[in-house]
């Protein structure tokens, strides 16, 4: 019982070390597959203020864009969250959806008030989980 524990906790530990050339392979094989030509920089969340539970936040514009990610994730959470991020930096540089700076956003060329729209209810959102795991 108790080497499992060990085992269990071993794996938990090496499933959350890999580098910062791991996850930059995973975006370059993101942006490659969708095929878009952009800058992504990977960072960690250590003191940005975080809505909810995200695992990821996305900013940037314009072919340069920054993922960061919180810090405990496993690499396959990791991975999970850099291919939705990655839906959406394509939704932006298709600018099938474009975020003004009052809080409105373009969403296929309808405008939505961001703030009105539940997180659940937010098309682009539906649009980055689904295009995002057949990504990953
Ligand atoms: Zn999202």
């Amino acid at each position: 019982m108790k080497q499992i524990l060990f085992l269990f906790i071993f794996i938990t530990i090496i499933s959350k070390c890999y580098s910062q050339k791991e996850l930059d392979s995973i975006v370059n094989k993101g942006t490659a597959a969708l095929g878009i030509d952009v800058l992504v920089n990977i960072f960690y969340i250590d003191d940005i203020k975080l809505s909810s539970d995200a695992e990821a936040l996305l900013t940037g514009s314009k072919g340069v864009y920054d993922i960061y990610l919180r810090k405990n994730l496993t690499i396959k959470e990791a991975e999970m969250a850099i291919c939705h991020e990655l839906i959406h930096i394509y939704q932006f540089e298709t600018k099938s959806l474009i975020k003004k700076t009052n809080g409105i956003v373009i969403w296929n060329g309808a405008s939505y008030s961001y703030n009105d729209i539940p997180y659940e209810d937010r098309e682009w959102e539906a649009e980055a989980f689904s295009n995002g795991m057949k990504l990953f």
